[in-house]
């Protein structure tokens, strides 16, 4: 255990972080709500503390404290918000202890993995920091005898965000980069189960924002979530979650016309082809398909192989995945901590075992580990068909399935034989099947010879089920603006 996160200073931390709340128009503001959320530690199922739940009557004043700051803050030039993200981007770095140990303690990531996350988040406020700078506005000039026209992309008002348990800081700051970045102002929703890293970020943007243009509500989706959805003074809802979370989310919107961005499941394939390396490959995949105990949307959790390296991957895949340190996440040795609460640890086991029923082989894993926390072990099925639920649902665990296919037309219809759209990965040495294979993928990402590597500067986004619209790259900043076109008579020739 790292000696910090076991000191009175981070008692202290997390005793002020989990009683902070609702954020309104730059202050901490008391919940009139009696209900509080619990958060719990994963790795012990110990009650941390109970967090205030936002009232339905304070998510109003924290959307009407974001229409507010509407004005001052899209009239800002450009460099002037991007000065404010920058500031809160190194404001976020030099407090990546408190917040990898505060991650580590309420969602279970390995705390050697969360300064990573903290290097990440900060990396995409400077990114929109920078895009922020050149909105464009594809043409200008004369399109019809006698007039200007002229493109302007606009910010489209107030932005509710709402982010899941999986990524809480890193999802969060996701969304608030280019959310901000364009002009628009935030009313941000954490899940329920994983608050504590967005209130700190909270704490930190205080003293850098401008009062409203960051406002945090905390509660159930059901309820809080539900509401931002049907607000009528919020103009786009951007959801990272579940497909039926998002499939509820764009009905409930649907009545106020509001923007919808969805970010939704997903369910992976690697495809491996003949000439691949089962060394190189089950290395790769040891991370690809338990980082963050496979509670990750692009996890590659169908192995699709071919038959002639069958044998040779499945043996590298054990050897791999079995030195995968799991443990508690405080201690800086854990590759890999618990799954983040009881209800989908639960969930997850409940998937693996009808999978085992349904005649599934465990090859590795498949059990609890320990007696407290929501430890499951790192698990690798084999004899899976591709109707099976366990193929064909969105687990969000530690378990992945492996497939053989006899030729790569196969492996092209199971990898896309989901409804699922997100992300997907080929091995191979030769060119021209990885780029054939690249095109025929119906993923919004294809990764050759690696998975799960990102950057700020390249799309991120769902085809099928996986939701619309993209996050990170200047496509995200799309997401947030408007297009408006104006129009000048020009004067007219004698
Ligand atoms: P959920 O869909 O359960 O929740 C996501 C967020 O939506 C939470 O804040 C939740 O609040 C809220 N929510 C739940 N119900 C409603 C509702 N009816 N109206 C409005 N908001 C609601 O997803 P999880 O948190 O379980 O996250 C895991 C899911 O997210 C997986 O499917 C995963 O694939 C997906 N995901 C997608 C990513 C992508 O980039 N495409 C990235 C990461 C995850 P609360 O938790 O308080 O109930």
């Amino acid at each position: 255990m790292s000696s910090y996160s076991s000191s009175a200073e981070f008692d202290a931390l997390v005793h002020k972080t989990i009683s902070s709340g609702t954020f309104i128009d730059g202050n901490w503001v008391a919940s009139t709500s009696d209900a509080g959320l619990p958060a719990i530690s994963p790795a012990t199922g110990q009650l941390i503390g109970l967090v205030p739940e936002t009232a339905l009557k304070e998510l109003d004043s924290a959307v009407a404290a974001a229409r507010a700051a509407t004005k001052s803050w899209a009239r800002l030039t450009p460099r002037d918000r991007s000065e404010y993200l920058i500031a809160l981007a190194d404001r976020l770095l030099d407090d990546t202890e408190n917040l990898a140990a505060l991650e580590a303690l309420n969602s279970g990531h390995p705390i050697s993995t969360v300064a990573g996350e903290v290097k990440s988040g900060a990396d995409r406020l400077k990114f929109f920091a920078g895009a922020g700078r050149l909105l464009e506005g594809r043409s200008a000039g004369e399109y019809t005898q006698g007039y200007t026209s002229i493109i302007r992309r606009e910010p489209i008002g107030v932005a509710g965000l709402i982010t899941p348990w999986n990524y809480p800081l890193l999802t969060a700051l996701t969304k608030l980069s280019p959310a901000l970045a364009a002009g628009n102002t935030a009313v941000l929703k954490p899940s329920e189960q994983t608050p504590l890293t967005t209130l700190r970020l909270v704490e930190l943007a205080r003293e850098i924002l401008p009062p409203g243009v960051l406002n945090v509500v905390t509660g159930r989706g059901e309820i809080l979530g539900a509401a931002m959805a049907a607000h009528p003074d919020i103009d786009i809802i951007s959801l990272t979650g579940g497909t039926s979370t998002g499939k509820t989310v764009a009905r409930i919107a649907a009545d106020s016309l509001k923007h919808v961005h969805l970010e939704l499941g997903g369910k992976a394939p690697a495809i491996v082809l003949k000439d691949a390396d089962p060394q190189e490959v089950a290395e790769a995949l040891k991370w690809a398909s338990f980082w963050n105990a496979g509670q990750d949307c692009s996890a590659a959790v169908r192995v699709i192989v071919s038959q002639e390296i069958y044998e040779p991957l499945v043996e590298a895949l054990i050897v791999s995945v079995s030195a995968l340190r799991v443990g508690d996440p405080l201690n800086s040795e854990t590759q890999m901590g618990p799954l983040t609460f009881e209800g989908h640890r639960n969930n997850v086991e409940g998937y693996l075992n009808r999978a085992i029923d349904s005649g599934a082989n465990v090859l590795l894993g498949g059990n609890r580990i320990g007696s407290q926390g929501f430890y499951l072990e790192p698990t690798i099925l084999t004899n899976v068909t591709q109707e099976s639920e366990i193929v064909q649902q969105e687990v969000f665990g530690p378990v992945v399935t492996v497939q053989s296919v006899s030729d790569d037309h196969e492996a092209i219809r199971l990898a896309n034989g989901v409804e699922y759209g997100l992300g997907a990965s080929i091995f191979t040495r030769d060119v021209d099947a990885a780029f054939e294979a690249s095109r025929q993928l119906e993923f919004g990402t294809v990764w050759i010879n690696d998975h799960g590597a990102v950057t700020a500067e390249m799309p991120w986004g769902g085809f099928k089920k996986s939701g619309y619209g993209k996050e990170r790259s200047v496509y995200s900043l799309e997401e947030f603006t408007q297009i408006k076109h104006i129009m000048l008579r020009l004067p007219q020739d004698e």
